[in-house]
């Protein structure tokens, strides 16, 4: 029932002088719900996703504020999207998101721009030594109604760490993020998707779930180095309802994202306003499977 993972972490490690680099991601990411890669090195790494039912301090309350969207989708075993309902919500939809920021307000800008033209939402994971250089571009984020995701500290391999820099690694976002927006993100994502029970433990008590994806735009790596239309042909190869699209807040992303966007729309996907997902945190849900 598990996924194993075989992470690519050497492919981003090997280039660990640019940061500009991302999450390790192979092209059949799309993992076992795509046929198409039967020979993928997945980067779901466990089917524990929905599960646990570990930390308890996910707000549950009984009256919710008009502000909190109903609760629509759920992640599953390899960090895809399911309707919580079928008849509420359209399977049909596609979760995207944007790591590594916030770097430049030109690029940053740009991705803000086309999603509202689309009116998408995506998750925006960032590092924390890049909120601190531009405190302003994780404003901007929060401000255009887009949703902020710790992505760590350093973007280092949380795998390879001791507990005591785990914490500081993931805790030091939360608080500079609080800071900045008023708000402590709930989505995680490890840097090169790389994470173990250690790490995700501490992310599911800090209020937050865990993720990597299951539909990588390989934006990060050399074949796809400036060629957006490589972005757009990538997503749209491991495209099935529900994926969890990883890209990242680089010049030949902003400029595929429009004609990604509206050809996702064509083909009649939706996206998931983050706000939508039912984060698994609550003790009930511990008994959902
Ligand atoms: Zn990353």
């Amino acid at each position: 029932m598990l996924l194993l993972v075989a992470i690519a972490g050497c492919s981003e490690a090997a280039d660990s002088t640019s940061q500009d680099n991302a999450d390790a991601v192979l092209p059949g990411s799309g993992a076992v719900s795509n046929p198409n890669n039967p020979t993928s090195s997945g980067t779901a790494e466990a089917a524990d996703t929905n599960n646990s039912g570990g930390a308890s301090n996910a707000a549950a309350p009984a009256v919710a504020p008009s502000k909190t969207p109903k609760k629509l989708y759920r992640m599953n075993a390899v960090y895809s999207f399911v309707p919580i309902n079928k008849e509420a919500a359209s399977s049909k939809v596609v979760l995207l998101t944007f790591d590594d920021g916030p770097k430049a307000d030109k690029t940053l800008g740009s991705l803000l721009d086309t999603l509202d033209k689309h009116k998408a939402k995506a998750i925006f994971f960032v590092n924390g030594y890049r909120v601190k250089q531009h405190p302003e571009l994780l404003q901007k984020i929060a401000d255009r109604g887009q949703t902020i995701g710790n992505h760590s500290w350093d973007h280092i391999d949380l795998k390879k760490e001791k507990m005591e820099t785990v914490k500081k690694q993931i805790g030091d976002v939360q608080t500079i993020v609080n800071k900045v927006t008023g708000h402590k993100p709930v989505f995680f994502r490890p840097p090169f998707g790389s994470g173990n029970d250690q790490v995700k433990g501490f992310v599911r008590d800090s209020g937050m779930l865990y993720m990597t994806w299951s539909d990588g735009s390989l934006d990060w790596d050399s074949s796809t180095k400036n060629k957006p239309d490589k972005v757009v042909a990538n997503v749209l190869e491991q495209l099935h309802p529900g994926v969890n699209i990883l890209m990242h807040e680089l010049p030949w992303t902003t400029q595929a994202l429009d004609s990604l966007l509206t050809k996702l729309e064509a083909k009649g996907y939706g996206f998931i306003d983050p706000a939508t997902i039912d984060l698994g945190l609550h003790p009930t849900a511990a008994s959902a499977k």
